[in-house]
């Protein structure tokens, strides 16, 4: 089945946090999009795998994403190594994306960047045709998605550049607040951590405000490229 987009999170609720409203205006668009988390979150102060499972299903119903893996690595421990690297390929591989979506260059949490720099590299690999691969007993073709962005998560990152996401926020906040283990919730009895504080939730709104104001739309979300973001002409330039 191919995809369109295949967005990366290193734990379930970073791709809704990073970039929840650009995924559902591209589905809006018609794209097919798919989630891939490398762990299950098993880490988190509050909740437990098993309830991130269920949040993230509930999220990927929200979004109307075509299809959401889990890779089932190890929070805070896994690598970026060959082991893991493969693991990342033959999902590239299966959904050959044009367009991959992963973690924050740089982030208070370990996994983050770790995650970022693995996909990253994946993406690579994966055009490679000596690097073999299997997926179900059958061999997987090469696949290089064209393009690697990079969303942005707790730090305030300086974006490459922003996508106008006004009138899919609604769909984006909803998409997080389904982890209710995780984020503000005045009822839980579980301990606090940064991001279960309101200033958190309430960041979702205004970064993208924030990023909205600054090219004169109501919401944005921000990326970093590693390398040059190049257009064809300007008429799609906001
Ligand atoms: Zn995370």
């Amino acid at each position: 089945m191919k995809l369109d987009i295949l967005a990366f999170g290193a734990h379930p609720d970073d791709v809704e946090l990073g970039c929840a409203a650009t995924i559902a205006k591209e589905i809006s668009l018609g794209k097919k999009v798919g989630i891939v988390d490398l762990t299950r979150g098993e880490l988190g102060t509050r909740g437990s795998a098993e309830l991130r499972d269920k949040e993230a299903a509930n999220a990927a119903g929200i979004l109307g994403v075509t299809v959401r893996e889990n890779l089932g690595f190890a929070d805070g421990f896994f690598k970026n190594d060959k082991e893991h690297q493969l693991e990342i390929i033959k999902m590239i591989r299966k959904y050959q994306p044009e367009i991959v979506l992963c973690n924050a260059i740089d982030d208070r949490h370990i996994d983050h960047p770790k995650g970022s720099q693995l996909v990253s590299d994946a993406c690579f690999l994966s055009g490679l045709l000596k690097i073999a691969t299997e997926l179900d007993g059958a061999q997987q073709e090469k696949w290089r998605p064209k393009q690697v962005y990079h969303y942005i998560q707790w730090k305030n990152i300086e974006p490459d550049f922003v996508i106008d996401v006004t009138g899919f926020m609604d769909k984006k906040i909803s998409s997080v607040m389904v982890y209710s283990s995780q984020f503000f919730n005045p009822k839980s009895s579980e301990p606090e951590t940064p991001i279960t504080s309101k200033n958190f939730t309430d960041s979702i709104e205004y970064r993208a405000k924030d990023l909205g104001r600054l090219i004169g739309v109501d919401y944005a979300e921000g990326f970093t490229s590693e390398r040059y973001v190049a257009i064809e002409n300007f008429s799609k330039l906001i």
